[in-house]
């Protein structure tokens, strides 16, 4: 059998902990034996960042620009436990921050769907995507705890000297404060990313926010994304057949609920934190989610929605069999060899990455799969395997 060839390389940035047995598996099992597989390979295991002071991940940060995709493995973001358990020279900040930062993207989490594992809401048909803005907001609030009667203010001065000052409240007693911003830039990037993702998976997109109480905060965001909207998309919104709507956030997550699935929600930095939490555990488990990075220039970095599972990898150190499911990774891989494919008009590399999809979807339908969802699954004949009796069961179906 001759192999896949490609003509682009794909930005491949390894990782950490168990996840990284589990990379190294996928590759050799299920990609190197049908793919001429080219990538420029970037070790962001944190030993390798420590080593070069954290270049390697900017650099493979400035690849995927250059390439326009890549594929990541789950990485330890280092706290003071994995200081001493690595050496740390510096508590080096998280890849995802950086590579977010870099490539100012928007995270688009969607679960990945089997028969067997059924949502808890049994209207939900399809899966619902999750568009979450990644800047600003209460994750770079301002906060006084105030200790006593007294005058809030919030106060701007314009670098020309001008100034716009508003009160908060006079306090009578003790109480908080919070102040909290936003970007136009970040705001707008976000809902190019949006509206080009909607167009790519062709899906609705919904968007809400408060917009009637916070008249110009949320209101802005409101606006922001309606004048792109119709300046930039609305004609190929409607020539690609599907929606934007925009609606407030509680009536958007009435109609969630009562919803078959199947559209983009895009959602402010808090409403993504905890309505993605809420999608994907109604959908059955964070190794069943996909989850990609789109930039509004057009680079895709795709991963896995979980961490590098510490607890498992531990175990299979000293020795003991592990159960851990592979398939987010597996689907990152493959979302970025359909995209690399598409790019580069490459059909046949578009048709493996549906194909291994398939593949790993027919093996977990038909009973094998790992214990986290031998637990949850409705099928009654359920073969637990262990993470890499997994994957070579999804190698010989692929064969
Ligand atoms: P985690 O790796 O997501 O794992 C938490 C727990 O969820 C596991 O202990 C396991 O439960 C279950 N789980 C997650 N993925 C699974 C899979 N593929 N198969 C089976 N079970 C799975 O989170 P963590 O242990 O809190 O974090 C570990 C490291 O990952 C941290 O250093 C953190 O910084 C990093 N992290 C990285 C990313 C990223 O790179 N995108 C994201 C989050 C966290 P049981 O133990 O009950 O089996
Ligand atoms: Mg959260």
């Amino acid at each position: 059998m001759s192999k896949i060839q490609m003509t682009t390389p794909l930005v491949e940035m390894d990782g950490d902990e168990m996840t990284r047995i589990l990379w190294k598996m996928i590759k050799d099992e299920l990609i190197l034996p049908f793919v001429d597989l080219k990538t420029e390979y970037y070790d962001l295991g944190l030993e390798h960042r420590n080593e070069t002071n954290d270049q390697v991940t900017f650099d493979s940060a400035e690849a995927t620009k250059k390439y326009g995709v890549a594929v990541k493995c789950a990485t330890i973001t280092p706290n003071a436990a994995r200081m001493d358990e690595y050496d740390l020279k510096e508590m080096w900040k998280s890849p995802n921050g950086t590579i977010r930062a870099i490539l100012d993207g928007t995270v688009f989490r969607a679960p990945i769907t089997v028969k067997g594992i059924v949502p808890t809401v049994s209207k939900w048909k399809k899966p619902i995507t999750i568009a979450r803005h990644a800047y600003g907001d209460v994750y770079k609030g301002v906060e006084i705890k105030v200790p006593g009667a007294g005058k809030a203010e919030l106060v701007f001065t314009g670098e020309d000297g001008q100034e716009i000052r508003e009160t908060i409240h006079e306090f009578d007693g003790p109480g908080i404060i919070q102040g909290m911003h936003n970007v136009d830039a970040s705001i707008e990037s976000f809902a190019r990313s949006c509206f080009t993702y909607a167009l790519d998976t062709k899906q609705d997109l919904w968007f809400a926010t408060k917009d009637t109480i916070s008249k110009k905060y949320d209101h802005n965001f409101k606006d922001i994304f309606q004048d792109i909207y119709d300046k930039e998309y609305a004609d190929k919104f409607e020539a690609a057949g599907i929606e934007y709507f925009y609606t407030l956030i509680d009536d958007a997550v009435a109609r969630v609920m009562k919803s078959e699935g199947g559209f983009i929600w895009a959602c402010k930095n808090y409403d993504g934190d905890v309505m993605s939490d809420m999608i994907s555990s109604a959908f059955g488990s964070l190794a069943m989610m996909t989850s990609v990075l789109v930039s509004p220039q057009g680079y895709y970095e795709y991963e896995a929605a979980h961490g590098t599972v510490q607890r498992h990898y531990y175990k299979y150190l000293n020795g003991e069999e592990t159960s851990t499911n592979s398939v987010a990774t597996i689907f990152a891989w493959t979302g970025a060899l359909r995209k690399r494919g598409e790019l580069d008009g490459n059909t046949e590399l578009m048709e493996f990455a549906d194909q291994l999809e398939k593949a790993t979807l027919d093996t977990i339908e038909s009973g094998t799969m790992t214990k986290d969802l031998a637990l949850i699954t409705t099928l009654e004949e359920v073969n637990a395997v262990n993470s890499e009796d997994f994957i070579k069961a999804i190698a010989a179906r692929l064969k």
